[in-house]
This record gives C-alpha cells, sequence and structure tokens, in this order.
C-alpha cells in the first residue's frame, strides 16, 4: 500500500516492511498507530499528517513482533466438522454423520447424528442449533419476564457476532445462536441480561440489580463470555 506524505513523495510501505498493511492517513493523528483489523486480518497503521518515511517505516517494523503476535492471536473461522466434540444448552456431544438417518438431525447418547450430504453437515449442524435456540430462549425468556410482570413479544435468533444479544422497545429480544455452545449459568445470565432491559433501557445499577436477581450466577456469566466470546464466535 502506498503512502503519499505531505511532502509529496510517495513510497510503497509493504515493500519496506515485507509483510501486508494497511495504511490509513489521518488529518487529526498526532501520532503514528497500529491496530489490527480483525475482520480482514491485516495491521493498519495510521499516518499523522507529519510524518517521514523513516519515521513510519522504523514505528512498523519496531512493532513486528507485536502484530505477529496479534495475529496469531485471532480466532479462526471454522465451521462444525464431524467428530467434533461440542457443549449444546450445557450437553456434551459429538458430532457425527449419519447419512441414512430419518430425522434431519438428533441427539442420542452423547451424539448429535446429522444425516443427509455431507457437503452439508455444518449448515445442518448451525440450522439445527439456531431451530433449539429458538424454543430454549423463547421459553426461558418468557419465564423470567414472568417474575417482572413483563411480556415478551418476539425472540429473534440472529447471526451478530459483535454482541450477544439485545432488547427492543417493542419488547422483542434479539439472541446470537451461538450462546447455547455457552454453559448453562451463561445462557441463563444473558437471557436475564436482556429481559432485564424490558423494564430498564440502560445498563443502570437498578438494571444491575434486576439482572442479579433473575440469574443464577450473573457475575461468572459475564466473565466467562468476556473471556470466551471470540472462541464461540469462531463458528460459522
Ligand atoms: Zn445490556
Amino acid at each position: 500500500m502506498k503512502i503519499t506524505l505531505l511532502t509529496g513523495k510517495t513510497f510503497d510501505i509493504e515493500k519496506e516492511v515485507s509483510f501486508p498493511i494497511e495504511v490509513v492517513l489521518s488529518k487529526r493523528a498526532k501520532l503514528l498507530g497500529l491496530r489490527i483489523d480483525a475482520k480482514k486480518r491485516v495491521p493498519v497503521l495510521t499516518v499523522p499528517k507529519y510524518c517521514s518515511k523513516k519515521q513510519a517505516v522504523n514505528f512498523v517494523k519496531a512493532q513486528e513482533k507485536w502484530i505477529e503476535e496479534h495475529l496469531q492471536k485471532l480466532p479462526t473461522r471454522k465451521p462444525f466438522e464431524e467428530g467434533e466434540k461440542i457443549s449444546f444448552n450445557g450437553c456434551e456431544l459429538e458430532l457425527r454423520h449419519c447419512q441414512n438417518l430419518r430425522a434431519g438431525v438428533q441427539i442420542e447418547n452423547g451424539y448429535l447424528l446429522v444425516s443427509g450430504e455431507k457437503t452439508f453437515f455444518a449448515r445442518r449442524v448451525r440450522d439445527f442449533i439456531k431451530e433449539q435456540a429458538q424454543k430454549i430462549l423463547y421459553q426461558m425468556s418468557i419465564e423470567k419476564a414472568a417474575k417482572l410482570q413483563c411480556k415478551v413479544k418476539r425472540v429473534i435468533i440472529k447471526d451478530t457476532k459483535s454482541r450477544w444479544g439485545s432488547c427492543s422497545s417493542l419488547n422483542n429480544i434479539n439472541y446470537n445462536w451461538r450462546i447455547m455452545l455457552a454453559p448453562p449459568l451463561v445462557i441463563d445470565y444473558l437471557t436475564a441480561h436482556e429481559v432485564a432491559h424490558l423494564k430498564h433501557q440502560d445498563h443502570s445499577p437498578e438494571f444491575w440489580k434486576c439482572v442479579d436477581e433473575l440469574a443464577k450466577d450473573a457475575a461468572y456469566g459475564r466473565q466467562w463470555l468476556k473471556k470466551n466470546a471470540e472462541s464461540l464466535n469462531r463458528y460459522i
């Protein structure tokens, strides 16, 4: 990627540092900055108005180890695979392809049996989890809402990776289907969190008090999600 400096000189930073890097020229930045674009899996360099080629190149070179470490830490996106073990709503299940199974997908003796063409294996596992998520999370949500004397209009299962759930002013609750892969206490916390938003739209102390009343262990759930969000969100 080419950088044009204020002096009008242009140079190709990738040639200097020998790995892919994106550059953002910033009028407001005062210092050189570096971050990782997790989606594109590349480092992004912010170059301020007054900066020389030498400064930019030296800065990136000095951060090479940091870049490498952070790129390695990025979660790899992965589809469900045969033989893999997952936690589904608190049950440890091994995924198994079973071509001639009558029902599409079913749970049996610690296995999640998946019928049909192998090409569609991952998609069928995901669709099954989404379908179950709809039923299970709806039930958990209306039970918790009843305790607050509130009503849930709809529960919608989404594919958002940026958030685990949300609650609209129309009393619709959205959940990321991947929450079904978390331990039961975590699913319990997330439903408590979203249901508590039916009563409190903010994250005020009253809101958190309400979450604590609805959840079995809100602190555990919160921490677990913070720590493990990336590993659950790997699934596509
Ligand atoms: Zn919230």
